[in-house]
């Protein structure tokens, strides 16, 4: 397939690496983690050892300092071969950036370092039972007691949950102040009154280890916090929102892609009557409007991307767009590429029904498409 979206020779090397850790190191082992759920450790640690998930970060605090553009197109490369290690790695990266943006000298120290070769591993909790996509409504609270906050409340669906070393919790500080009485706090995976549930046995994307965070008079050392008291949403703003969408847009492009290419082969070996299926107009125009799907998701993530790393306060909404578009694509395609495998691609035997199941969770994740659409019309209409 095309390299069409490298503006930068040293871009098009990320690629390339990614590329081929992909090929070599992840996409061997993806059907086996998915049937047993068992989380992609391995995969991480290859990652890790590439320096992937500090791309991101600044320079200044040791990491490649590259923007979205870039980003999408390594989380594209890890998607083709695992959806489930891409998402595990958007999630990561997105931590580490949040600590980036908001979190101590000594936080960062402690930190960035370790979480940049993937030694230590960073998770996102925002989603509560009762909040839905909506972080605004989250009611786990955090109560300041000397020199701890103390957590009471619950998380769900948390990617890496109970295998990540820290998480980035977004929790209540102050109920009287709506959205600005939210703080996101650091809390390591062993702070006494932090509890996981089983792991939800999901339809796709299985060994990303979702599971519920109970927290139960959990205390936390107050220069844990991230930012200020009060600026839980800007930092998830910059962070989960600013990048973290552009990963899962990238997942979805990612997953797609491979289901062309899985489609064309097909469409080429399988005979019937002496000939191959791809002689057929009908199952060529299931194949080229695959690719148009696969290829105009690609170019519109990649020319949002960069328009946000040029102007970075449009990137929520470019991101947001982004999402929705790859994510619904990603589900269309990758549907079309079972009827092109025919009862081959329903086999479990077979890639596609994989990758149908994960592009299935990627319209559910982070915010659903209904709330996208909702964000997207309003900042048109001013609302
Ligand atoms: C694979 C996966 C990984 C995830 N990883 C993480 C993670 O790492 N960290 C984290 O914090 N969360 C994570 N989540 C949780 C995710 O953010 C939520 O699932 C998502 O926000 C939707 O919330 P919900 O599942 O409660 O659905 P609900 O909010 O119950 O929504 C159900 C339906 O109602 C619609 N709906 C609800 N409210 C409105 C409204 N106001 N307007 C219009 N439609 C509405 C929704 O669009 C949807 O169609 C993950 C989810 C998935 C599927």
């Amino acid at each position: 397939m095309e390299r069409q979206n490298d503006p930068t020779e040293r871009q098009g090397q990320i690629r390339e690496l990614t590329f081929k850790i992909a090929r070599e190191r992840i996409a061997l082992h993806a059907a086996e983690c998915d049937r047993s759920g068992n989380f992609p450790r391995e995969a991480i640690r290859c990652l890790g050892e590439a320096g992937l998930p500090g791309l991101i970060i600044s320079e200044a605090e040791g990491g490649a300092g590259e923007g979205r553009a870039c980003f999408a197109s390594v989380v594209q490369e890890i998607a083709r071969a695992c959806a489930s290690t891409a998402l595990i790695y958007t999630s990561h990266v997105v931590a580490a950036k949040a600590i980036e943006v908001g979190g101590s000298g000594l936080l960062k120290k402690k930190w960035l370092t370790a979480m940049m070769g993937c030694q230590s591993l960073g998770a996102f909790a925002v989603h509560e039972p009762d909040s839905g996509s909506n972080a605004g409504a989250i009611t786990t609270r955090a109560i300041r007691d000397g020199d701890f906050y103390v957590v009471n409340g619950s998380k769900f669906f948390i990617t890496s949950g109970g295998e990540a070393d820290v998480y980035l919790v977004l929790v209540r500080t102050d109920p009287e102040k709506g959205p600005q009485g939210m703080s996101t706090l650091l809390i390591e995976k062993d702070t006494p009154g932090l509890s996981f549930g089983k792991p939800e046995d999901k339809m796709g994307l299985r060994s990303t280890s979702s599971r519920e965070m109970f927290f139960s008079d959990c205390r936390v050392p107050v220069e844990n916090l991230i930012g200020n008291e009060g600026e839980g949403l800007q930092i998830i703003g910059k962070s989960l929102v600013g990048w973290g969408f552009y990963g899962a847009a990238a997942i979805s492009v990612g997953i797609a892609q491979a289901a062309v290419e899985a489609s064309i082969r097909h469409a080429k070996e399988r005979t019937i009557a002496g000939q191959p299926i791809g002689v057929h107009q009908a199952v060529q125009f299931m194949v080229s409007d695959m690719i148009l799907g696969s290829e105009s998701a690609e170019a519109y993530l990649h020319s949002s991307a960069a328009k946000a790393d040029a102007s970075p306060a449009a990137a929520a909404l470019n991101g947001f767009k982004a999402k929705l578009f790859a994510s619904e694509m990603a589900v269309e395609v990758t549907n079309k590429a079972i009827q092109v495998l025919g009862g081959h691609g329903y086999s479990r035997e077979y890639r596609v029904e994989r990758l149908f199941r994960d592009a299935r969770g990627l319209t559910l994740h982070f915010k659903t498409s209904e709330w996208l659409r909702q964000d997207v019309a309003k900042a048109a209409l001013g609302i």
